[in-house]
């Protein structure tokens, strides 16, 4: 399984790094060297600009989750049983998921 995150739209919320069974992300600092070390395309690097629509739409949001300090990255994709539970928690809904067939799987918030 290929598993990355795009980063303009991830809020930081740790919601897949929480309910991940097998640890596939952690949770970086977004000034952090290794910020981009998963295997997201070049458009779904981090370089420095949130994505605009989800920044207004979780910036003020008090939930008791840290916003826009860290970025997830999918350091363990290779582990992925694709439980699906990521995909369903993601507020950004920014978590892409390949499976051997190619066929992928985008995060819905619920
Ligand atoms: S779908 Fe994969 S990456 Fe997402 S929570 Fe389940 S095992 Fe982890
Ligand atoms: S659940 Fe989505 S928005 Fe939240 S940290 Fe993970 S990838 Fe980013």
């Amino acid at each position: 399984m290929k598993v990355w995150v795009d980063k303009p739209k991830c809020t930081g919320c740790a919601h897949c790094h929480d309910v991940c069974p097998v640890a596939v992300f952690v949770m970086k600092d977004i000034n952090a060297p290794d910020v981009n070390s998963d295997a997201a395309p070049e458009q779904a690097q981090w370089k420095g600009a949130h994505d605009q629509e989800v920044y207004n739409k979780w910036a003020n949001v008090q939930d008791g989750h840290t916003h826009f300090k860290e970025k997830s990255v999918a350091v363990n994709g290779e582990s992925c049983i694709l439980c699906q539970a990521c995909l369903i928690e993601c507020e950004g809904e920014c978590i892409h998921i390949i499976d051997d067939a190619g066929t992928e799987y985008k995060s819905i918030y619920k």
